[in-house]
């Protein structure tokens, strides 16, 4: 029997992977959807509503368990990939965040969504650093308008400088006491305080309800209120004629033929552990940055000897992430002694502190967004800060409860050839597949940014008359953010970029990348994960034209 060949295979489920199945098999092509990890039932698979004692460690894990990996706890260590477990060597350098089920990290995002702005597609020319995108906001603004219909973001249109308001299906969720102390204060030094904009429905859309304020969004939410692709996207492509969904397929290698155009991919059966194939006209690579790019320099032949597509030899290179600095908390002393009230709100802050140096003379390039915590959480806290012994300890941990806050600072990191990460042969999975090591650093930018993150951080603290907690200065390493992105850059020059604006490889015409790869730069702004669905909802837009057209052949 001839092997069945699809129009396109789509190689991942997440953000990127999702979107471009979703365009495609509503452009009515013939997608076969590969994706590593399981299925998820988000009733029985997500532990949103355990509370500390139903664990064993009381939620925070074994000690040593995760590898200062943050995101994994006892809550969320069954989606995770433990790099205990699958391992990469330079975990010193990036901490690399792996989800492989349905959905990817969509499961247990921020859900920050804020746009990018003209100035940060157009950093050289307008900001005299890095790389201009080969795009500007107009030619994205429609594809985000897209995207946010589809997700469902409760947000404010506030007019802000260079972060375009976006299209919001329900009102921002209300501030927290501490959140609209900290604005009216912040006000004071100069600051902004806005409304977060954020994928955590506040009003019911699109079959999925608004949400019930448990607060536990990153452990995965149970009820569908924040948008995952598990959610949002999946239910409306499954039962399609023209969609297969091949879980626990981990693709390894996409196949070319003499031409040097792509075939299909091959895979391993991740339960079973046997190969498989699946031949198509076109391939869309959406595994997350790091996953598609290490297939990408995994698939190596006579005609890309240095891995598909890499012509140039950029591919890994110019990998960024959010810069994320360390955490500084602080008591409101005004607050001390409050009754509890549920502030548990929707996960995460309520209000923002957006890029605010436009205006300024600084001393490094780029911006930063500071990102806030205030409220009673669902316990007394840590009492960090606090010392003594028995009753007087308690009071003054009661006394505190409700009164912490704290900031921490995420900046744009710029785009450098020094920054990637390459196959380490000596490394395998457990399909045998090579793994990758990173070889990351902070910049000179970096530091100077961080400094002045801390600055104003103390500035604005000041300003709240906050007692601020001791802290160190110091930049977490890179991917800790889990903002990853840019190592298959686009640009019009095959010799400075891998793809083209269409997230088309330049060198392989049926070759799309419609994850984080293809970012030219790393904006100061919360959000990277609607730009890529935008990003991704073009790029399949254009791949379905150009098929239909017979010009992908
Ligand atoms: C805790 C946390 C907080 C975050 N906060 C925010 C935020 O506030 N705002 C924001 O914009 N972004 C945020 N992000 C980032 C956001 O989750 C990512 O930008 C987004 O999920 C990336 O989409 P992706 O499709 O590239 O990768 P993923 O969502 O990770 O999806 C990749 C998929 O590919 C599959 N896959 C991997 N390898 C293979 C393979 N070899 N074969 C087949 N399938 C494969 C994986 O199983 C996965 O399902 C956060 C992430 C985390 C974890
Ligand atoms: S806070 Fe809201 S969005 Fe988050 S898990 Fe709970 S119900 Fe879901």
């Amino acid at each position: 029997m001839a092997t069945k060949v699809y129009d396109v295979v789509v190689v991942g489920s997440g953000a990127g992977g999702a979107t471009a199945a979703y365009v495609l098999v509503n452009q009515g092509l013939e997608v076969m959807h590969l994706e590593a990890g399981r299925m998820l039932q988000p009733g029985k698979d997500f532990r949103t509503h355990l509370r500390p004692w139903d664990l064993p460690f009381r939620g925070q894990g074994k000690p040593g368990d995760y590898d200062g990996l943050w995101k994994i706890n006892e809550y969320t260590d069954h989606l995770y990939t433990n790099p205990r477990k699958e391992k990469y060597d330079s975990i010193d350098k990036f901490h690399w965040t792996r989800l492989r089920a349905v959905g990817g990290r969509t499961n247990t995002w921020g859900r920050s969504c804020f746009r990018h702005g003209t100035m940060d597609f157009k950093t050289q020319s307008m900001q005299g650093f890095g790389e201009d995108w080969p795009i500007g906001y107009n030619d994205i603004a429609p594809y985000y308008d897209r995207v946010e219909r589809l997700v469902g973001i409760a947000g404010n249109r506030d007019n802000y400088f260079n972060m375009p308001d976006g299209i919001y299906s329900g009102p921002p969720h209300p501030p927290r006491c501490g959140e609209l102390f900290l604005k009216a204060h912040a006000a004071k030094a100069g600051v902004p305080v806005l409304h977060e904009r954020t994928a955590a429905l506040s009003a019911n859309h699109d079959g999925r309800p608004k949400c019930h304020y448990c607060g536990e969004c990153g452990r995965g939410c149970d009820v569908g209120a924040r948008f995952s692709t598990l959610d949002g996207i999946i239910p409306k492509l499954r039962g399609k004629r023209n969609y297969t969904l091949r879980t626990n397929s981990a693709v390894h290698e996409v196949l070319t033929g003499e031409n040097g155009r792509c075939t299909g991919v091959s895979f391993f059966d991740s339960v079973t552990g046997q190969p498989g194939e699946v031949r198509a006209k076109a391939v869309v690579l959406a595994a997350s940055t790091v996953e598609s790019v290490r297939i990408m320099l995994n698939s190596t032949s006579r005609i890309h000897p240095k891995g598909l597509g890499n012509g140039s030899g950029l591919l890994g290179h110019y990998v960024m992430d959010s810069m994320k600095a360390g955490g500084v908390s602080a008591i409101l002393p005004v607050m001390r002694n409050r009754t509890p009230i549920n502030e548990d709100g929707a996960g995460g802050s309520h209000m923002t502190i957006p890029r605010f140096n436009y205006k300024r003379k600084n001393n490094y390039y780029g911006g930063y967004f500071l990102l806030g915590g205030t409220g009673f959480g669902s316990g007394a806290g840590s009492g960090s800060g606090v010392s003594g012994w028995g009753p007087d300890l308690k009071k003054q941990i009661r006394a505190n409860n409700g009164a912490s806050i704290s900031l921490r600072g995420y900046g744009e990191r710029l785009p450098e050839y020094s920054n990637y990460f390459e196959i380490d042969p000596g490394n395998k999975d457990r399909f045998g597949i090579p793994q990758v090591r990173f070889q990351t650093a902070p910049s000179d930018n970096d530091r100077k940014m961080m400094e002045d993150m801390y600055n104003w951080i103390d500035e604005i603290f000041r300003a709240c008359g906050a007692e601020v907690m001791p802290y160190t200065r110091m930049i977490e390493p890179m991917g800790d953010a889990t903002h990853e992105a840019g190592a298959a850059r686009m640009g019009t020059d095959p010799h400075k970029s891998v793809l083209n604006p269409y997230c088309q490889s330049h060198e392989v015409k049926n070759l799309f990348v419609t994850d984080g790869s293809c970012f030219v730069s790393m904006p100061g702004t919360h959000g990277i994960t609607t730009l890529m669905m935008s990003l991704s909802w073009r790029a399949s837009e254009y791949l379905a034209h150009k098929m239909k057209k017979g010009e992908l052949a």
